[in-house]
């Protein structure tokens, strides 16, 4: 969709732009393609314009999403925490992509919430808190990345959208919209998409590096999932993966290996809802997916901490594996009509 910016809000963005400023652009715990890719997109436009920008991210992202423009500059707060830091003391525009609550930035938020920095909140979840000073916040767009098309556009005209900047956008609407077939990708969208295309991004070679770059390890341990651990209960229309931290281990884990493997559950036939449960050093990571009109959202946000879209959520446990899945479980009989309820 095509976001309607408050204009005085666009205005008072372009004077802050105006002269050079320390700039940090930060985004969620756990980068994905649309988080890294908004932010490095927004940091080569800035970067273009004479600013100091630096990307700080709460913590260590996939590296099949290294190869964008900027990426060497990226400071993870997790590995570089003292430098984080500094930066973000002396910044004086913040800019917070992707997320919409302090709580998703983990415990990077302490230092956003303590910056003197004017913040600008550019993101597409539902129910935005309020801390941050400018607030471009649109829950129909498909990506972070195309509100970001749009507020270069708006800021720059076409010629803000160099090639660096459109592989970057590129990505981060092809990985949120599930390569561009979820029901938030609209024409308008893929107007965007043609125009990124027209820019200078590469389609095939954008795929390639994020869809075909899998260690070995990571493609036998989606075998072992589907495999081992896929649990069907078709009375419920549910399908649920669980992994424990040995299995993770046992399979030389990294960072985003456990990504997108919900969606093999999610796409069997009849399966409306689909969790994978994941067990961290000291939590249980949850994801949720379903199909058509049941939304997982609210009960990512009731009963697991957490929360996303309709279609597509998150949340996290503090008790054991058996616990969380078993709690899981005990939601299912009072959801049973409304899964097995016809499309
Ligand atoms: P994933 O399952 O890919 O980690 O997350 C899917 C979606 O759920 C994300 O786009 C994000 O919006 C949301 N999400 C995931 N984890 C959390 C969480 O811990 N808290 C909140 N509020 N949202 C989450
Ligand atoms: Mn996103």
């Amino acid at each position: 969709m095509i976001p309607e910016f408050d204009q005085q809000q666009v205005l008072e963005l372009k004077a802050l732009l105006e002269t050079s400023k320390k700039i940090v652009i930060t985004t969620h715990h756990r980068p994905d393609g649309d988080a890294m890719g908004s932010s490095l997109a927004l940091y080569n436009y800035l970067v273009s314009k004479g600013h100091h920008v630096t990307v700080i991210t709460p913590s260590d992202y996939p590296d099949f999403l290294y190869w964008m423009q900027g990426n060497e500059t990226v400071i993870n707060f997790e590995y570089n925490t003292g430098k984080a830091k500094q930066i973000t003391a002396d910044a004086e525009l913040l800019f917070c992509l992707d997320f919409n609550s302090p709580s998703r930035v983990e415990k990077y938020s302490e230092y956003i919430l303590k910056s003197q920095a004017k913040k600008i909140l550019i993101d597409h979840h539902l129910d935005p808190e309020n801390f941050c000073d400018i607030n471009f916040t649109f829950p129909l767009s498909c990506a972070t990345c195309e509100l970001v098309y749009h507020l270069l556009l708006k800021l720059d005209g076409p010629d803000a959208i160099s090639k660096a900047v459109a592989e970057c956008l590129y990505t981060g609407i092809m990985t949120d919209t599930g390569s561009f077939r979820f029901s938030s990708m609209t024409a308008d969208t893929h107007i965007v998409i043609a125009h990124l295309l027209v820019a200078g991004a590469s389609n095939f070679k954008i795929h390639e590096s994020i869809y075909d770059n899998f260690s070995l390890e990571r493609t036998r341990f989606l075998g072992h999932c589907i495999k081992e651990k896929l649990v069907v209960l078709p009375e419920y229309n549910t399908a649920y993966i669980a992994v424990t931290k040995e299995e993770l281990e046992l399979f030389n884990h990294r960072s985003g290996d456990a990504e997108g493997i919900v969606n093999y559950a999610l796409g069997i036939k009849d399966i409306r809802f689909a969790a994978f449960f994941c067990e961290r050093d000291n939590l249980i990571k949850i994801s949720f997916r379903s199909k058509d009109n049941f939304s997982v959202k609210e009960l990512a946000q009731k009963h697991f901490s957490g929360g996303g879209h309709r279609n597509a959520a998150g949340g996290r446990s503090n008790d054991s594996i058996e616990i969380t899945i078993d709690k899981f479980l005990s939601l299912l009989p009072a959801l049973k009509e409304e899964l097995n309820a016809p499309v």
